[in-house]
């Protein structure tokens, strides 16, 4: 059986502990590698070289940092194949969905490249007699990214690019279902000319997680993944006076307001709400047509298209919409789900729940559901699903619809279907969700934008990627500085002067 070890100073090594999870291979229930679970111990080991390589990478210039990005851009593509593979073998997720996980990572870098652009200082001439005042952004020294299993290689790479641009070293912790593609990166940054030891692997358990969180050279914690972890490492971060950012789960709302394009719509929410078996925190869970004649429309159009989804493993051709679930409990809490929705009263119109797939009868499939005459006080309607599950909720009023998106506790993002500007932006204004689609299904910001969302899907003040992510990895440092000819006017420092 293979074995996965850690990432340390530019090479993979064994564990030491004995002890290993299990790896899956998703679409046949295999296990296809075991994973080896760090120690207290090895975790401690990997931050102290991880301090001892930082060093000399944070004094290092931005632009040599920012050309380590550029070729790893280049080794990216290169790899993008064999990356895809690795990642489809052990999430699931169709080829395609594969590498726009890795495209969108590779934005992230590609946005990295102008690290000297972020971290230029602000400088004030002048600001007293002699007297000059300038702040620049220094690096944190190591930061710790602990990781969800959805998207294995774009999280890691919009935490670890912008903490390595901005000069810190990275101790990374994969999800321990998907770990191999994360191992990947690290070795193509070793080769794209990163020092060994600015980014580390450890794979493990919640030991690895609060031996992270609890080291006090960890200056940085980036999280993503459900929101009561999310909380929890929130608060155990910062109470250990760390900088933190977490990222929780999500129940993304579409509005469907009457003057839509239904077809549109629906071809939106195929791909939203089923793209990657539905475990994306983007994906759209809950469709709001607004008024019984929108609702019926909306249906008609929904079931012909999710009875016609194409669910098998990747390895079954390009024609295929959704590969199997990631391990067997997603798959037996998924129908857990489905059955309490069907026990507390909503309709189910294209029920799977006897899916199988021949040849896969071991994998983790799970058929299409769609869900219609869903109320809010369902569990399918409060709970994140993380399957490919839409409910339909109806609403008689854009108000109505606008208040339920409001008030569901996570706030991820949104979407709304209009032809009307005028309720697309009254919708933009007043929604309390941190990414707005306005006939875009799926809202994710480019590189240059930051990432995240309000409410219970997001502890903390910086979002992912864009400007935000070089604030959050670095901190400010404000000089003053006086020179003679500014002491022999003033005398004394001179605050006064200031005015
Ligand atoms: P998860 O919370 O189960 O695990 C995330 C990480 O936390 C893993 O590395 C895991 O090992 C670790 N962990 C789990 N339990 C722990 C504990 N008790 N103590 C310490 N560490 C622990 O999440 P998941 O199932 O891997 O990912 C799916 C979730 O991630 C969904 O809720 C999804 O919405 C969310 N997600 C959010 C975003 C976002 O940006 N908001 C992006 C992607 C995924």
């Amino acid at each position: 059986m293979k074995k996965i070890g850690h990432f340390i100073n530019g090479a993979e090594v064994d564990g030491t502990t004995g002890r290993y999870s299990d790896v899956f291979n998703p679409a046949t229930g295999e296990v296809q590698a075991h994973l080896a679970v760090a120690s207290a111990d090895e975790v401690n080991d990997a931050v102290a070289k991880a301090a001892a390589a930082q060093e000399a990478w944070g004094a290092t210039n931005p632009q040599k940092r920012g050309r380590v990005m550029m070729a790893m851009v280049q080794l990216m593509n290169r790899d993008m194949d064999k990356l895809a593979e690795a990642l489809s073998r052990e999430h699931g997720k169709t080829i395609p969905d594969a590498k726009g996980d890795l495209q969108r990572g590779l934005e992230v870098i590609e946005y990295c490249i102008g690290a000297p652009q972020m971290l230029k200082g602000d400088y004030t001439d002048n600001a007293g007699p002699g007297i000059d005042m300038y702040s620049m952004r220094q690096p944190l020294g190591v930061v710790a990214s602990i990781m969800p299993f959805n998207f294995p290689a774009m999280m890691p790479l919009w935490h670890v690019g912008p903490a390595l641009a901005c000069g810190n070293s990275v101790v990374l912790k994969p999800s321990e279902r998907d770990p191999s593609v994360p191992m990947m990166l690290a070795e193509l940054f070793v080769e794209a000319g990163l020092p060994e030891g600015c980014f580390q692997v450890v794979n493990g358990d919640k030991e690895a997680v609060d031996t992270l969180l609890d080291n006090e050279t960890i200056m940085g914690v980036s999280f993503v993944g459900s929101t009561p972890i999310a909380q929890y490492i929130y608060a155990r971060a910062t109470a250990n006076g760390k900088r933190a950012q977490c990222f929780g789960g999500a129940k993304n709302h579409m509005i469907i307001m009457p003057d839509a394009d239904i077809d549109q719509a629906a071809d939106a929410l195929i791909g939203a709400g089923f793209g990657a078996a539905g475990e994306r925190c983007m994906a759209i869970s809950v469709a709001v047509p607004v008024g019984e004649e929108t609702a019926d429309r909306l249906i008609d159009a929904l079931v012909p298209r999710v009875e016609k989804l194409r669910v098998a493993p990747y390895t079954d051709g390009n024609d295929v919409d959704y590969g199997p679930v990631v391990t067997g409990e997603a798959k037996q809490r998924i129908l857990g789900l489905i059955n309490s929705g069907v026990e507390q009263g909503a309709k189910l119109v294209v029920d799977n729940r006897d899916f199988s797939l021949q040849g896969y009868e071991n994998g983790f499939f799970v058929g299409p559901h769609l869900f219609d005459n869903v109320t809010t006080d369902m569990d399918i309607y409060t709970q994140e699903i993380f399957g490919p599950v839409l409910s339909v909720v109806r609403a008689k009023t854009y108000e109505e619809a606008i208040g339920m998106a409001m008030d569901h506790e996570y706030g991820n993002g949104t979407a709304i279907y209009t032809r009307d500007g005028d309720t697309a932006r009254d919708f933009a204004h007043r929604i309390n969700i941190g990414m707005v689609g306005i006939n875009v299904p799926i809202p994710v910001p480019l590189a240059y934008h930051t990432f995240g969302g309000w409410k219970k899907s997001m502890f903390g003040d910086l979002n992912q990627h864009g400007p935000d992510s070089f604030k959050f990895y670095t901190r400010t440092k404000t000089v003053t500085s006086r020179w003679p000819s500014g002491i022999k006017e003033g005398g004394e420092f001179n605050f006064k002067a200031m005015d």
